[in-house]
């Protein structure tokens, strides 16, 4: 198995709060990893460390075999964590050129990503009359365009309708099974069962489970949790 990413005991504090608490996991490649747990229980701070927005209070991360730099693997890295933002008026296209050239990454790309995430015939269309599900998505061909080893998704499917829901989930099914690996955040289990192999559980920062989702869901324990929240955890 080949490591993308491993946690070890990673804590975060803000305060008096902490928002994430000896932590411990790692993320192989050709997986599609969740972390699962309901608002509040520091799944956003963990993404936010391990893609260096969010100082660690302790413990450590690193990224593939631990001999390169959190910077230089970022770099391989695609991460959705903020609402897509980009130009209004300027098309589709247009946008992912100018992420190119920012990105330092061939234009080529452009064409082949769009079609990934079933928007190259909407491509000359103005950014501001997409739906947010269509965001979303141009989001994700953003995030692709340097063929990242993983995409990082935060709430992927939040606020969208279920047609756009059901979009985005296959979306990430494709991509993972081109080989990306994928790890994204939520807190919907159906999500998880979804979309997701393996799945690292959290509850105020703390990691109740991680394994296998149909092992998790097979489990004794799982379904005290489940019962306790309903669809959330
Ligand atoms: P999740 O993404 O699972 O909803 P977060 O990682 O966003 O959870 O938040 C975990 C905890 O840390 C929450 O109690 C949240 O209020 C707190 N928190 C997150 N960011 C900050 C911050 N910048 N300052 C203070 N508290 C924060
Ligand atoms: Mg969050």
């Amino acid at each position: 198995m080949e490591p993308i990413l491993s946690l070890n005991n990673l804590t975060k504090k803000f305060g008096y709060l902490t928002a994430v608490k000896d932590l411990s996991f790692t993320i192989n490649k050709g997986n599609v990893y969740g972390i699962l747990g309901p608002n509040g229980s520091g799944k956003s701070t963990t993404l936010g460390i391990v893609l260096n927005v969010v100082n660690k209070t302790s413990g450590d991360f690193h990224w593939f075999d631990g001999n390169t730099s959190t910077h230089d693997a970022l770099k391989q890295v695609g991460a959705i964590i903020e609402r897509p933002n980009f130009y209004p008026y300027m098309t589709a296209e247009q946008n992912l050129k100018l992420v190119c050239k920012i990105k330092g990454v061939d234009e080529s790309k452009i064409a082949e990503k769009l079609e990934v995430v079933g928007l190259f015939d909407r491509k000359d269309h103005k950014f501001r009359t997409y739906s947010l599900g269509m965001k979303q998505r141009l989001a994700i061909a953003s995030a692709l365009l340097n063929d990242p080893e993983i995409l990082i998704l935060d709430e992927p499917t939040n606020g969208l309708d279920p047609q756009g829901i059901h979009q985005i989930r296959q979306i990430i099914k494709d991509i993972a099974k081109d080989g990306t690996t994928i790890l994204l955040a939520s807190h919907l289990l159906d999500e998880v069962e979804k979309v997701c192999s393996h799945v690292v559980v959290l509850r105020k920062g703390e990691k109740l489970y991680s394994g296998r989702v149909d092992e998790m869901i097979s489990s004794h324990g799982f379904f005290e949790l489940k019962s306790e929240k309903h669809d959330e955890l």
